[in-house]
This record gives structure tokens, sequence and C-alpha cells, in this order.
């Protein structure tokens, strides 16, 4: 309601404003603090509070895509491709997660495991010690990944896009010739769900 009323009647003092809520100054204080404060009013001395044409909706976006993946992302858990089915779903549960990334000896990415992928292996085989989870898992190049200077709004997006938990943050590195990519964190649905809480409390 103050920011229609600053819309419609700018610039307008505290007072004008307290007397169409029919509210004291002071009420209104802290309200007007949060709407400068945010950006969304102007107030300038001795005239009065002005509309800066900025939506909440529009602050709320700049700020998730002002925010990096490198300053959200997690520690992934990596594994070999040689890892049997076994040991993976073992390191599932000992590490509390639920996506392995996997790599070779350099930290290089070269496949993606997740719960479902293990589920659907251990359903149909009586003994997973014998199965690599290389015959397993999703495999470069069809994995999505993300660098750590795209947005965390660029990483929630492509979770829901191509509808996985998780993500591998990455860093393109050129290896003989070779392109590769380093394996540096992960963004998951937990991430973006801490973020979406720490938000919140702000
Ligand atoms: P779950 O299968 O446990 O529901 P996901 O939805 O993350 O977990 O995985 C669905 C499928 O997509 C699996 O086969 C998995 O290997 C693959 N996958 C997981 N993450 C990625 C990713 N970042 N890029 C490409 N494929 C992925």
């Amino acid at each position: 309601m103050i920011v229609d009323i600053v819309k419609k009647n700018e610039p307008i003092t505290s007072e004008q404003i307290a007397e169409k809520l029919n509210l004291t100054r002071s009420a209104l204080r802290p309200d007007l603090a949060v709407l400068t404060m945010l950006g969304v009013l102007e107030a300038r001395p001795r005239v009065g509070y002005f509309f800066t044409g900025k939506a909440v909706d529009t602050l709320i976006s700049e700020k998730i895509t002002d925010i990096k993946v490198d300053e959200i992302k997690a520690t992934p858990v990596i594994v070999k491709e040689s890892t049997s089915v076994y040991d993976a779903i073992v390191t599932l549960f000992l590490t509390d997660v639920g996506t392995l990334f996997v790599s070779d000896d350099e930290g290089n990415l070269q496949g993606i495991v997740s719960r479902k992928d293990l589920l659907k292996t251990a359903i149909g085989n009586t003994n997973t010690h014998q199965i690599p989870i290389g015959v397993v898992m999703t495999r470069m190049p069809n994995i999505v990944t993300v660098t750590p200077e795209e947005s965390a709004y660029e990483a929630a997006r492509k979770i829901v896009d191509h509808q996985v938990d998780a993500l591998p943050v990455v860093k393109a590195v050129i290896e003989n010739g070779q392109e590769k990519y380093k394996i540096v964190g992960k963004v998951t649905k937990t991430t973006i769900t801490k973020l979406f809480v720490e938000l919140g409390k702000n």
C-alpha cells in the first residue's frame, strides 16, 4: 500500500503517507526504512519519498542472479569408475548424499551416478560387488554442468529443466590438447533449498 501511495503521489512526505493510511508517522518508520534500504523508495530530504521504479520482484531476481555458484557450491563426493555398485551404495549411506560424481585420477569429470541408477542395478543383480559403476553411470558428454561464475538462479533453472538432483561444478581445462572438466564442487536441490532459507531469513 505504501508503494502504491508513493507511486501515485510522489514526492510525498512520511506525514502524508501516514495520514492516508490512518497511522502515526512513527508506526510507519520501520516500513519506510525497509523500502528505502531495498531501493524500492528513495527518500530526498525536505522533499519526500519517490518510487525508484524497481518492483520487489525485480529486486529478488537481481539478488538471486547476483549470487554466484562459487559462493553456494558444496563439497562433492567423488569416486572412481572402477568402484563397485556395492561400494557406491555403501558410500551413499556413509556420506549421506544422493549423487556420486565419477572422475579419473586427475579429478576430471567422467560420469555421475544417482540413487536410482544404483537401485536399478541392485534390483536386477545379486552380485553388485562385481559390477563397476562405469557401466551404470551417465557419462560425459551427457552431463549437465555449471561453472563457478554462473548464477545460483542459472543452476536452479538447470536442475529444474533437466529434472536432475545434482549438478557438478566444473572448470574447463585443456590437457594434452583435449578439453577436460575438473570437478570443483556441486550444486544440488539441497544447496538451492538452503539458499532459499538463507534469503528468507534476511
Ligand atoms: P534419481 O535417479 O535418484 O531420481 P536424478 O534425477 O538426479 O536422481 O537422476 C536421473 C538420471 O539422470 C540418472 O540416470 C542420472 O545418472 C542422471 N543424471 C543425474 N544428474 C545428472 C546431470 N547433472 N546431468 C546429466 N544426467 C544426470
